[in-house]
């Protein structure tokens, strides 16, 4: 890797959003998602799988003040995922093993907002709930409402289905988010009491284990950006080397002979320097690989990045849907072979493209790359946005590119694919998820270092740096018009992303343009004027794809566009569209020439051209289906 090429995420508190499209999911962050997501953690929605969330901290803050006081507690068994109230004890700990994260992701997006957005009643909600965190933390630093409750002797035993490391990533994400917000430094002092204790631990000559589901190492090397302790990098490299070293650890700790995949869910097959197919579990994949990039970085370590590359190459060009979706199989809600890419099965979990994001920027942080750049835009203008209604209430967990909703009900392959938003889950990953990616998507815009300012989302608001500040007017979606006001505190280059849609742009100032981005010498005030040339295209996928032969979908922009049966009609699959087709464009919708057979009952017979009729075809955007009730949607169409 080139270090003269390496860049910096620009912090949120430097990056002021103040875009159309933008502002709009920001406030229904703040005002629908977070207050809403606030009761589901307190479990006050009707109707509602419970969350658990808050209770057990409750519960676990009084276990903490009952040890301190010297008197006995009771201990319950801490040996399954899941803990309903039919199967434990009232006193016990509820849920599934990984809802501490839930509070964790829920305080995380509350500090992006509060970033941008002050609220004083929020912030004291917030604070609260802190409070409530840090008396479940034990006197040696750990922190895990199951084991805390359920039974002290048995933390860190069975660190591959558990999740203590993985609460503890979301604990510190978190921490550190409030503490950027606020100054508020009680959750960060938890979560670092944890990473000393988690520091402690694990490492060469201490247990030599690594986290199941991971996060725990790229948010060991955000502690570690904002606290300078080496022990904190130290340690994520530790549970990166060390993962997937033979004999497994999970094996010696377990007392089992290898599982029959080999810890390929779990990404912990061999060592992950090694790694060059994305396999496994998907959310713990880029969450795993968004680790290795940061520390390939910080190491400068070759082998390492080579690993990233080779697996966002993979994930880029194998594995990934048109709309950015990843892990195309509910079974192990993973990644599949390559190309195995099925529309109607897909599972694609929201989380998956939120840490497709998170592994992109890392990437592009070693290297600008239009399609790395160019696969966080796919990833969040089509799944992140899909996850969440229009009104910020219900929420997608899996995200199809063709939908019958009769197949959702009633076949057992397909039952993982809702045809509509749900309001909650109880294994609820994925609302707090999106809340806090569209609370602090202003650290995805842009990237600098000591020469060069990089634009590689095109959202409007303000960003200051050393450099100077940038004042962007976006229309990107409607019309592809930017403009970027750039008022300079010293010479710089600024670098233009150049959308991979885009085979026409027009710039008002002299650029170069290298690998996909324009080159701007800045040594005065300036304003440049962009252009990037929004057409309608049909997309067609590779033949590999068994799927997708003979179909295409239709893009405009960075936008995926879909067919719904609230505008189409039913049996969506009987449509096609002509390939000499005018497309028109309304400011929302697409509108095309296509057929639609005529209606067949007839299960086989001889061959004959079918008969149909030519209708128009109206296509919306992919992030708004199933915003008009239960219904039939499809991504790709018949071509003729
Ligand atoms: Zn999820």
């Amino acid at each position: 890797m080139d270090s003269r090429l390496f860049s910096e995420h620009v912090p949120l508190k430097n990056v002021e959003i103040d875009d159309v499209f933008w502002n709009t999911r920001q406030e229904l962050v703040r005002t629908q998602v977070i207050p809403y997501q606030y009761e589901a953690l307190h479990d006050r929605i009707d109707g509602a799988e419970k969350s658990y969330s808050v209770s057990n901290f409750i519960k676990a803050s009084e276990i903490v003040k009952k040890i301190s006081a010297g008197c006995d507690v009771p201990v319950y068994p801490a040996d399954r995922w899941h803990y309903s109230e039919k199967d434990s004890d009232e006193q016990a700990f509820l849920g599934w093993v990984f809802q501490d994260s839930d509070v964790y992701k829920w305080i995380e997006a509350v500090g992006y907002s509060l970033t941008g957005h002050p609220d004083k009643d929020l912030q004291q909600k917030a604070e609260a709930v802190i409070q409530l965190v840090c008396d479940s933390q034990l006197e040696n630093g750990y922190l895990d409402t199951l084991y805390v409750i359920n039974d002290r002797s048995k933390i860190f035993s069975n660190l591959k289905d558990y999740h203590e490391l993985y609460c503890f990533g979301h604990l510190t994400e978190a921490a550190i988010s409030f503490y950027n917000a606020t100054g508020k430094r009680e959750l960060l002092d938890a979560a670092c009491r944890f990473a000393d204790l988690i520091c402690d631990t694990f490492g060469e000559d201490k247990i030599r284990g690594y986290p199941g589901h991971e996060i725990a190492e790229m948010a060991l090397v955000k502690l570690y950006d904002i606290t300078l302790k080496n022990q904190y990098l130290d340690t994520a490299r530790f549970f990166i080397n060390e993962r997937g070293k033979k004999p497994y650890y999970y094996d010696k700790v377990l007392g089992k002979t290898t599982v029959e995949d080999n810890y390929h869910y779990n990404q912990a097959h061999c060592e992950p320097r090694y790694q060059h197919e994305a396999v496994g579990h998907a959310v713990r994949g880029v969450y795993l690989y968004s680790g290795m990039a940061d520390i390939a970085k910080r190491y400068k370590d070759d082998e390492l990045y080579f690993a990233c590359r080779k697996l966002i190459d993979n994930i880029i060009n194998q594995k990934m849907y048109i709309n950015g979706g990843i892990g195309s199989t509910v079974h192990g809600e993973a990644f599949s072979y390559n190309y195995d890419l099925p529309n109607d099965l897909a599972y694609s979990e929201t989380c998956a493209s939120v840490g497709l994001i998170f592994f992109a920027r890392r990437m592009l942080e070693i290297s600008p790359d239009p399609d790395v750049a160019d696969t966080v835009e796919r990833a969040l203008y089509n799944t992140v946005l899909s996850g969440m209604s229009e009104d910020g209430k219900s929420f997608f967990y899996v995200n199809p590119l063709e939908v019958l909703p009769e197949a959702s009900h009633n076949d057992e392959r397909k039952k993982h694919v809702k045809p509509i938003r749900q309001k909650w889950f109880g294994c609820a990953c994925c609302p707090p998820n999106i809340a806090r990616l569209i609370s602090s998507i202003g650290e995805y815009c842009y990237t600098q270092n000591d020469t060069a300012i990089f634009i590689h989302q095109f959202i409007g608001g303000r960003m200051s740096s050393d450099k100077g500040q940038l004042t962007i007017n976006s229309d990107y979606l409607s019309s592809g018009r930017i403009s970027v006001l750039v008022s300079p505190k010293k010479d710089f280059t600024l670098a233009v992303r150049i959308p991979a849609w885009c085979d026409e742009y027009t710039f008002s100032h002299k650029c170069e343009i290298n690998n996909g981005y324009a080159y701007f010498k800045i040594d005065a005030e300036t304003l440049i004027d962009i252009q990037f040339k929004l057409k309608i295209r049909m997309i067609k996928c590779s033949n590999r794809v068994r799927a997708n032969i003979g179909k295409i979908a239709v893009t405009r922009g960075p936008l995926v566009y879909c067919l719904e049966e609230a505008d189409n009609g039913n049996n969506l699959q009987m449509l096609s569209i002509d390939r000499h087709t005018d497309f028109s464009f309304d400011g929302q919708y697409i509108l095309a020439d296509g057929f639609r057979e005529k209606d067949c009952a007839t299960l086989y017979e001889s061959w004959r051209e079918a008969e149909k009729e030519r209708v128009k075809l109206k296509f919306i955007p992919y992030y708004r289906w199933a915003n008009r009730g239960e219904n039939e949607m499809s991504v790709y169409i018949r071509i003729e």
